[in-house]
């Protein structure tokens, strides 16, 4: 990953002089996010000062670059930032993303454009019939439709299932758009939220080996908004923090997920599977990884749990 980013500041600077300033800025949770050596250089650069970290740090790459007059180099569009960050939809010339092969990188416009109040309701009739093809499930998905929701996530691929239009092509589920493949999708999980009070799903969303997940209430997470697109707060959620868990599936042998609240008021707890039911549910420390079993039910901010698909 380092090696990558190293890359990166390399072309950056091969494009804009050797002496051009470079601020790197990560979310706090990178550091459970990443693993051995990736994980000792982060906590290093974090010592050094050489990455500022915040708990979302959206804001603060885009305050930084507000104040300095700096660009922006991220696969993020910042949409739930527009309203907060007028400047981005006026000055879309200062927001990169990029591509990177064996070669060569090549820095391109994000594409930032103006997002109307309107852009949401087209999506509204779209219909769709459920994905049939596996060869569709076997692979990684984006959405490239800028005004989707599921679009420009740091993520960067689809986090539920795609489905196909009636000329057999990947879609997605949200606005309809065609969808661009991303090769193989490693294994995978299917999460499902649901309120505990009522046992009614909230929502579900995917969860593959290799890509940890902040998950939060509102799409500042950066990571999956449990809060089902569209509708109101649903109850169950508003004890749910903005980046309240990162969730890691691990599936190299009997499959397990890795959890750390992200020092939550709301807390985080894990019930053991105890037969057909649950042990009493035990509150996490913020900041410890803790392992639980598929079978375990993790409880956030007292209201909401989330359990494997079919386990
Ligand atoms: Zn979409």
């Amino acid at each position: 990953m380092w090696a990558r980013l190293e890359r990166l500041v390399e072309a950056w600077r091969d494009e804009h002089g050797p002496s051009v300033k470079v601020l790197l800025v990560a979310d706090n949770s990178l550091a459970y996010a990443l693993q051995g050596d990736d994980r000792r250089k982060f906590a290093e650069l974090r010592g050094t000062g050489e990455v500022r970290t915040a708990t979302v740090a959206d804001g603060l790459v885009l305050n930084l670059a507000r104040q300095n007059r700096m660009h922006v180099l991220s696969a993020d569009t910042f949409k739930h930032l527009r309203r907060e960050h007028p400047w981005i939809e006026k000055a879309p010339e200062r927001f990169h993303s990029w591509t990177m092969d064996a070669d060569r990188i090549r820095f391109v416009p994000s594409g930032i454009r103006r997002i109307t109040p309107g852009e949401r309701s087209w999506t509204d009739d779209f219909r769709t019939v459920p994905a049939a093809g596996s060869k569709i499930l076997l692979r990684s998905w984006r959405c490239d439709a800028e005004p989707c929701p599921y679009s420009g996530t740091r993520v960067g691929h689809l986090l539920v299932w795609p489905r196909t239009d009636g000329e057999g092509r990947a879609v997605c589920p949200e606005c309809g758009t065609p969808l661009t493949g991303l090769g193989r999708r490693l294994p995978t999980r299917e999460i499902l939220v649901e309120d505990l009070g009522t046992g009614a799903e909230i929502t579900r969303f995917l969860l593959e080996d290799g890509f940890p997940l902040v998950v939060g209430r509102g799409t500042a997470s950066g990571g999956v908004d449990l809060q089902p697109a569209g509708r109101g707060p649903a109850k169950p959620l508003l004890r749910v923090g903005r980046q309240h868990a990162l969730l890691r599936l691990d599936a190299a042998g009997p499959p397990r997920l890795t959890v750390v609240d992200l020092g939550t008021r709301g807390g985080t707890a894990i019930a053991r599977r105890d037969g057909p039911g649950f042990l009493e549910p035990r509150r996490l420390a913020p900041d410890v990884e803790t392992e639980m079993s598929l079978a375990d039910l993790l409880i956030l901010g007292g209201t909401a749990g989330l359990r494997a698909s079919g386990a």
